[in-house]
C-alpha cells in the first residue's frame, strides 16, 4: 500500500480501510491506497496553513530553485513516472511521455513567471503619491484532480500556486493516486515539510471536507459538470475563489477546402486521444454536405488502421478507458443514438481480441442530429460522430448549439472562414488545424458550462494571486476635502 503525504511524512493517516488502484487494461489490482477521513484533510490543511507565512516571504530566487528542482526530479525519474502513469490510467506510453514532460516544464516555467513580478505600478492621482498594485498568495490552495490527466492537471494547478507563494494540499483522483504520491516521495521531498500535502480517498470523504474547510480560500478543480456543480454549491457561499475546469463537447469543423486525408488524421487524434477521456476530445464532427462522402470514407479508413490493445505495448494508439462504469455510459450514448437512427459505419462494440480491460473500439458514427444524447452530453469515449451541415453559417450554429464552450476545431486554409470561426465560436480554445496542442503561454480554459477558469500562461498564475492596491501619500498633512467640509 501507498501511504499519504501529510506536513512531510507519509502516514495511513485516520483510514482504517484502504481502496485498490486497478489497471484498467488487464482488471489486475495494481496497489492500494488509504480511504483517508475528513480529519486527514484536517491535518494537512492545518500544516499548509502552518508554513504558508514562511512559504510566501521566502525569497523569489530561492522559491524558484525548489521549483526548478521539482521539474528536474520528475525528469530524472521519467521513465518510472511515465510506466507507473502507463499502469494506472491507461493510456499508450507515448502519451504519457508527453504528459510527463508537459510536468516538468509547467514546473520550469512557472519558475520563472512566479518571479518575474507581482504587480503594478500606477499613474497616482498627485505627484506626492505613489500607487501600486501587489499580486499576493491566497493561502492554501485545494487542488482536486481527475483520473485522466492526473499529473498534468496536478502540475497546471501546483506548480502556479506555490509559484505565486500559495501552499496546496492535493487530492488526486481515487482511481489514479499513484502518480501524485510518488510525486511526492521523489519529487517534492526537498520542499519544506507542509508546502505540498497529498490526501488519498473518496470525493465525499476527502474532497469535499477541502472544500468545506474555512482555511482553504481556493480551490482549484478539474472534473466532471456534476461535482464542479456541488463544489460550487458549497464554495460560493463561504465565498471562496472556485477555479473549476469542467466538461466539454467539442465540435471538429471541416470545411469544404480541407484535404480528406489530413483532415481524418486529424479528426482520428482530437477523437480517440486516450480513447477520448480528454475534455477537449472532439466529441461531434460537422462535414460539409457537398462533396462530405470522401471525408466520411477518409476518416472510416483511417480509425480502421488504429491498433487497441494496452498502453503498455509501443505498437498500441488506443487504450482501454478508465472504467467499466465510464464504458457503460459511453455504449449507453452508441446505443441511444442507434435507436434514433444513426449509422454505425465502423467500431461499435467490445473488441474480440481483448477479453480483459476496459477497452471498447473506436466507433464512427454517421446519421447523428442535436436530439440524440451523444451529440448534447459528454460522452467521454473513443467515438466519432459525424454529421452533415449546408453552409458554414450552419456549421457555427452547430459548433454552438452545445451547453459547453472548451474548445473548437477548424480544418481549412480559408482565411475568411477561419476568421469567421475564431469571431463567431463561443469556446476557450480555437485549434486550426492542429487540435489539441496546448501552449504553456497560451491560456486554457472554458466558456459556458465548462467553467471560467484558466490554466497556463500568466492568467493562470493570476489565478493563484489576489490584487492588493496601496495608496501612498508621502505627505502627511491636513487634506483639503477632509471635515470640516466649507472651510475657505
Ligand atoms: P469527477 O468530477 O468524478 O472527479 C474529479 C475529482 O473530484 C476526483 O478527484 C474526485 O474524487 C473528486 N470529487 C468527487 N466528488 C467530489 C465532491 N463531492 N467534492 C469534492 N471533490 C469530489 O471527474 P472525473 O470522472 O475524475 O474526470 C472526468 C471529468 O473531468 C470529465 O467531465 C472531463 O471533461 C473533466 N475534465 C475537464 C478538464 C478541463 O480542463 N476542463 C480536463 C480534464 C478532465
Amino acid at each position: 500500500m501507498k501511504l499519504m503525504y501529510i506536513n512531510g511524512k507519509f502516514t495511513n493517516g485516520h483510514a482504517t480501510e484502504e481502496i485498490q488502484v486497478q489497471n484498467p487494461a488487464t482488471e489486475e489490482i495494481i496497489d492500494s491506497i488509504p480511504r483517508g477521513k475528513p480529519e486527514d484533510i484536517q491535518e494537512a490543511v492545518q500544516a499548509a496553513k502552518s508554513v504558508f507565512d514562511s512559504w510566501r516571504k521566502m525569497g523569489s530566487n530561492e522559491r524558484a530553485s525548489l521549483l526548478h528542482e521539482v521539474a528536474g526530479k520528475v525528469h530524472e525519474h521519467k521513465e518510472k513516472i511515465v510506466q507507473l502513469l502507463t499502469l494506472e490510467e491507461g493510456k499508450p506510453v507515448a502519451e504519457n511521455e508527453e504528459e510527463v514532460e508537459w510536468v516538468i516544464n509547467t514546473f520550469r516555467y512557472y519558475a520563472e513567471l512566479g518571479r518575474h513580478h507581482r504587480g503594478s505600478v500606477l499613474t497616482s492621482g498627485e505627484h506626492s503619491q505613489f500607487n501600486f498594485i501587489i499580486k499576493e498568495p491566497y493561502g492554501v490552495v485545494g487542488c482536486i484532480v481527475p483520473w485522466n490527466y492526473p499529473l498534468l492537471l496536478l502540475a497546471w494547478k501546483v506548480a502556479p500556486a506555490l509559484a505565486a507563494g500559495n501552499t496546496v494540499v492535493i487530492k488526486p483522483s481515487e482511481m489514479t493516486p499513484l502518480t501524485a504520491l510518488y510525486l511526492a516521495e521523489h519529487c517534492f521531498n526537498h520542499l519544506p515539510a507542509g508546502v505540498v500535502n497529498v490526501v488519498t480517498g473518496y470525493g465525499l470523504e476527502t474532497g469535499e471536507p477541502l472544500v468545506k474547510h474555512p482555511d482553504v480560500p481556493v480551490i482549484a478543480f478539474t472534473g466532471s459538470l456534476a461535482t464542479g456543480q456541488k463544489i460550487a454549491s458549497i464554495g460560493a457561499p463561504m465565498m471562496k475563489k472556485l477555479h473549476l475546469e469542467l466538461g466539454g463537447k467539442d465540435a471538429t469543423v471541416i470545411a469544404e477546402d480541407a484535404d480528406p486525408e489530413i483532415a481524418a488524421k486529424a479528426v482520428a487524434y482530437a477523437a480517440l486521444l486516450n480513447a477520448g477521456q480528454v475534455c477537449t476530445s472532439t466529441e461531434r464532427v460537422y462535414i460539409p454536405r457537398r462533396g462530405g462522402a470522401k471525408f466520411t470514407e477518409a476518416i472510416v479508413e483511417h480509425v480502421k488502421s488504429l491498433r487497441i490493445g494496452p498502453g503498455t505495448d509501443s505498437a498500441t494508439d488506443m487504450g482501454p478507458m478508465i472504467g467499466d462504469s465510464y464504458r457503460a455510459k459511453f455504449e449507453k450514448h452508441i446505443a441511444d443514438a442507434k435507436s434514433n437512427g444513426a449509422k454505425v459505419l465502423f467500431g461499435g462494440g467490445r473488441p474480440k481480441h481483448l477479453t480483459k480491460g476496459f477497452f471498447h473500439e473506436p466507433t464512427v458514427l454517421s446519421d447523428v442530429n442535436h436530439s440524440m444524447v451523444i451529440m448534447r452530453e459528454e460522452t467521454f469515449g473513443p467515438a466519432v460522430p459525424i454529421m452533415e451541415y449546408t453552409t458554414f453559417d450552419e456549421a457555427i450554429k452547430l459548433t454552438n448549439d452545445c451547453m459547453f464552450g472548451l474548445g473548437a476545431v477548424l480544418i481549412s486554409n480559408d482565411p475568411k472562414k477561419i476568421k469567421q470561426f475564431f469571431d463567431d465560436v463561443k469556446a476557450g480554445t480555437i485549434w486550426i488545424n492542429d487540435p489539441l496542442t496546448d501552449n504553456y503561454a497560451g491560456p486554457f480554459g472554458g466558456m459556458k458550462y465548462s467553467g471560467g477558469a484558466r490554466e497556463l500562461g500568466e492568467v493562470g498564475l493570476d489565478e493563484f494571486r489576489e490584487v492588493k492596491h496601496v495608496h501612498w501619500d508621502f505627505n502627511m498633512e491636513d487634506k483639503s476635502y477632509w471635515y470640516p467640509y466649507g472651510r475657505e
